[in-house]
């Protein structure tokens, strides 16, 4: 993480001290920023929230340190510059083995492209600094150098997929990328009469074979309800359930299972947060803190919870790359800030928002803070404890899990002081007509039948990506977003919305002329799938002038073939 800059302390100083000038403050504690005072005004802690158990915290504001919890061997909880990219990724035990390896008679027939000479470039070694960028987003200044992701010696081999070319990338910069799509059976099939090349990564993942088995061997073996009966399968698909729970929690760096609830996916989840939070602590004249890059998952929930309430939502701007304004976003900031609620990546223009920072700025002003994870949990490392977040939410199916479940991290200290939302069974420990006492965290928010299985795919999907390594795929799909943006960049007429020095591997771009139904129409005769339309985002792209986009997005099982085969038919079109 890129340290605060000078200026931008200097500026969360002078605003904390102008609203607390009749507040003395005290000393400054280890980790917090020089020159940021430690203790928040009065004023912010009279405003708090009567949160029954805030009283009993000693200081309701303080910042908590990170801390390495009970998973030690997680290697999200893995700081990044301890990583070393020179470990090859361990073998996949999901993986249906090896391509065979033959020479293809006519690459260029293959990978849409020539293949490389010894003329073409190595591959650009990672480095430390290059895994942190490849980790925290991508900056466009990086000098862009094709075929990265493949490996110097990446070799190019026909695999049991129908004619669908396949790189071998032995070296232990890239990703085994035949290998890896050998995993998704769905990617092993033409559409038109063309290799399917899966460019939607945004708006779903494609499901690995392991994930696959996972949900029918459940149905097929253990398929029971769970947590209230005796007999064996019961047993075995709650001892399932729970073990999923166990390994979300690892994969987002929680300090527990217990921190961890099981929902329908992103929607759900931050609609449980509005309604519960929201509904209980929000009053007349309190203000939600949104982004203006937002998915509509996290406006439409907060403006519903708002009206009732009484509440206001103000938009921190982004500038003209779709960057966060941060000093607008401080003076947004104020005691009646009450929840920040941040995507952590834009679904529609790619942009990797400083979610951790923008947490403690927010933490300074007693405010809550949620983070949608929809678009950055399946790209790069994630630590709730670290990120200093309240609410972390994504969805299996962005991770290359089922549709239909999600989680959602809450912080502990929350637990207990939060309502549940829906009742029914499971969420209970006693009723009575007259009166229900509620189970703890995570039950409390669990009413009713999970959806088990999915629960269980899920556990499956987040091991096949931690076998892998989210820096290994972070690397992987930072070339390939290079690689596009580069050529799409040199398409006359065409223009790229959202050009952060931080994103992940979506590119949003218009056509001059050229609807993006039409591109999008286009593509998919080609048998390539991107999106085309607002993406659930429509505020984000406005601030750019626009009501859609065409947006590609990569994931671990493109490749760079794939890339040019879209770009070629994008230029044919820029050409008529
Ligand atoms: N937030 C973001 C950033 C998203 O990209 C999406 C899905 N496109 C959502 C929220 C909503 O996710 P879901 O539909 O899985 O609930």
């Amino acid at each position: 993480m890129e340290p605060f800059p000078a200026d931008l302390i200097a500026q969360i100083a002078t605003k904390l001290f102008r609203e607390s000038s009749h507040t003395p403050t005290t000393g400054v504690p280890a980790g917090v920023p020089h020159g940021v005072p430690a203790v928040a005004p009065d004023n912010i802690r009279e405003r708090l929230p009567t949160i029954p158990g805030m009283a009993s915290h000693p200081n309701p504001l303080a910042i908590p340190e990170a801390t390495h919890g009970s998973f030690p061997n997680v290697p999200h909880a893995v700081p990044v510059h301890s990583m070393n990219p020179s470990v090859a990724p361990s073998p996949m035990p999901g993986s249906m083995g090896s391509p065979t390896m033959q020479s293809p008679a006519n690459p260029t027939e293959l990978f849409g492209r020539a293949a490389p000479s010894a003329s073409t470039p190595a591959v650009r070694p990672m480095t430390q600094d290059g895994l942190q960028r490849f980790v925290h987003g991508v900056r466009h200044q990086t000098p862009v150098q094709r075929n990265d992701c493949l490996g110097g010696e990446a070799t190019r081999v026909r695999t049991r997929y129908d004619g669908i070319a396949a790189i071998s990338s032995p070296t232990s910069q890239g990703l085994d990328v035949g290998s890896i799509r050998n995993d998704f059976p769905i990617l092993n099939q033409r559409v038109h009469g063309q290799p399917l090349a899966w460019l939607d990564n945004a708006a779903t993942t494609q499901k690995p074979q392991v994930v696959i088995d996972a949900i029918s061997e459940f149905y097929a073996t253990d398929n029971s309800n769970i947590h209230r009966a005796a007999h064996t399968l019961a047993a075995r698909a709650t001892e399932a359930y729970e073990q999923a729970r166990t390994t979300v929690a690892k994969f987002l760096g929680a300090r527990s299972e217990k921190d961890i609830v099981f929902a329908r996916g992103t929607t759900e989840a931050i609609n449980l947060v509005a309604n519960t939070y929201g509904l209980r602590y929000l009053k007349k004249g309190d203000e939600i803190l949104l982004s203006m890059v937002e998915h509509h998952a996290n406006i439409v929930p907060w403006q519903m919870v708002a009206k009732r309430k009484g509440a206001e939502i103000k938009v921190i701007p982004v500038n003209d790359r779709g960057e966060i304004i941060m000093d607008e976003y401080l003076r947004l900031l104020n005691p009646k800030t009450r929840i920040v609620s941040l995507t952590h990546a834009s679904n529609s223009l790619g942009t990797i928002l400083p979610v951790a920072e923008m947490a403690h700025m927010a933490k300074r002003y007693g405010a809550r803070v949620l983070v949608d994870g929809a678009q950055s949990v399946s790209h790069m490392p994630v630590n709730v404890r670290s990120m200093g977040c309240d609410f972390f939410v994504f969805s299996g199916h962005k991770i290359f899990g089922p549709t239909g479940i999600g989680a959602l991290y809450i912080a502990e200290e929350l637990h207990d002081v939060l309502p549940p939302w829906q009742g029914g069974g499971n969420m209970i420990k006693n009723v009575t007509f007259e009166k229900t006492t509620y189970s703890e965290a995570p039950a409390k928010f669990e009413a009713g039948t999970p959806n088990i299985a999915d629960a269980v795919g899920l556990k499956a999907a987040l091991d096949y990506v931690s076998r892998i390594g989210l820096p290994n795929i972070a690397a992987h799909e930072h070339s390939l977003l290079e690689n596009a943006t580069q050529q799409l960049s040199a398409i006359p007429g065409l223009r790229i919305i959202g050009t952060a020095r931080e994103k992940v591997s979506v590119i949003s771009f218009v056509l001059e002329g050229h609807s993006t139904e039409e591109i999008g129409k286009a593509l998919d005769q080609a048998g390539i799938a991107v999106r085309s339309g607002h993406h659930c985002a429509q505020p984000s792209l406005r601030r750019f002038g626009v009501e859609t986009t065409v947006r590609p997005s990569f994931s671990l099982y493109n490749h760079a073939g794939e890339i040019d085969r879209m770009v070629d038919v994008v230029r044919s079109l820029a050409r008529k």
